[in-house]
C-alpha cells in the first residue's frame, strides 16, 4: 500500500510538473520547477489525492509568489480564502503561508498560535529550499533544503503552509462588517482585526465606511450625578 501511495504521489507531482510546463515562459519553469517537484514532498497522499492538479500547481505557485517578495532576515506571511478567480486556485479553508529563513520551532509555533485560535488544522506543508537570490531579490535558483550550499551564495528558506478552519466567513463577522452590504465582497483585513482585538471576526477597525443598516452599540456612561449617588448609596 505504501509503495502504490509513493508511486500515486511520483505520477501526481510530475502532472503538476507537466502543468506548470505549457503554462509558464520557459526561462521561469526552469527555475520554478525543483520548488514544484520538492513543494509536496512531506505531503500527506490522501490529502493530495483529494485535490485537483490546478488547485496543487495554484497553491505552490500562490507561494512561490509570496518567497519573491522575501527579504531574507525578515518573515513574509500571507492569510487569505482562495478564490480560484482572485488567486488562481481553490480551497474550502483559510490557507496560512509563510516564508522564513529557516530556523527551529517555526512550525511549532505557528501551530501553538492556531491552537490557541480554536481553529482545526486540516493540511500541512512545511518544505525547506535553498535559495539563490540577483541583487534585486528575484528567485533565480532554487533546490531542495537538504541541497549542497555550493557557492555559498544561498539561503535556507522555510515554506509553511498550513490550511486551518476557514474565517472570514460573512455570516461569522461581527460589528460594523457584520451589517455592512459589502461584506460578502469585503469583510476587512481579519488580520488586523485579530491584531488589535485577539477576535478573528471584529470589524476592521481601521475602516471609516459606516455602513448604511449600521446601529452602533449603545455605550452607558454613567452622570457624575448617578455616580455620586451610587456612591452615597
Ligand atoms: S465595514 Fe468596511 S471593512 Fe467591513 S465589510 Fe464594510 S467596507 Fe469592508
Amino acid at each position: 500500500m505504501l509503495a502504490r501511495n509513493e508511486e500515486f504521489v511520483a505520477h501526481l507531482l510530475s502532472d503538476v510538473v507537466e502543468f506548470a510546463r505549457v503554462r509558464l515562459p520557459e526561462p521561469t519553469f526552469r527555475i520554478v520547477e525543483p520548488f514544484l517537484r520538492h513543494y509536496y514532498d512531506f505531503a500527506d497522499a490522501e490529502d493530495l489525492r483529494s485535490r485537483s492538479i490546478a488547485d496543487l500547481y495554484g497553491a505552490a505557485m500562490a507561494h512561490w509568489r509570496t518567497a519573491q517578495r522575501f527579504v531574507p532576515g525578515s518573515e513574509r506571511m500571507q492569510v487569505y480564502n482562495p478564490i480560484l478567480e482572485q488567486h488562481g486556485w481553490h480551497s474550502d479553508h483559510t490557507v496560512v503561508e509563510i516564508v522564513n529563513d529557516d530556523m527551529p520551532f517555526l512550525v511549532d509555533s505557528v501551530s501553538m498560535a492556531i491552537n490557541r485560535l480554536g481553529l482545526a488544522l486540516h493540511s500541512a506543508l512545511h518544505p525547506v529550499f535553498r535559495i539563490w537570490r540577483g541583487k534585486d531579490g528575484t528567485i533565480e535558483r532554487v533546490d531542495e533544503g537538504g541541497a549542497s550550499a555550493g557557492d555559498g551564495q544561498s539561503q535556507l528558506a522555510s515554506f509553511i503552509h498550513f490550511e486551518v478552519d476557514r474565517c472570514g466567513d460573512a455570516a461569522k463577522l461581527d460589528g460594523k462588517c457584520g451589517a455592512c452590504e459589502f461584506k460578502q465582497i469585503c469583510g476587512g483585513s481579519r488580520a488586523r482585526a485579530y491584531a488589535l482585538t485577539g477576535n478573528p471576526h471584529s470589524e476592521e477597525p481601521c475602516c471609516a465606511y459606516v455602513p448604511r443598516n449600521y446601529v452602533p452599540p449603545v455605550r452607558t456612561v454613567k452622570s457624575a450625578t448617578t455616580l455620586h449617588v451610587l456612591q452615597g448609596a
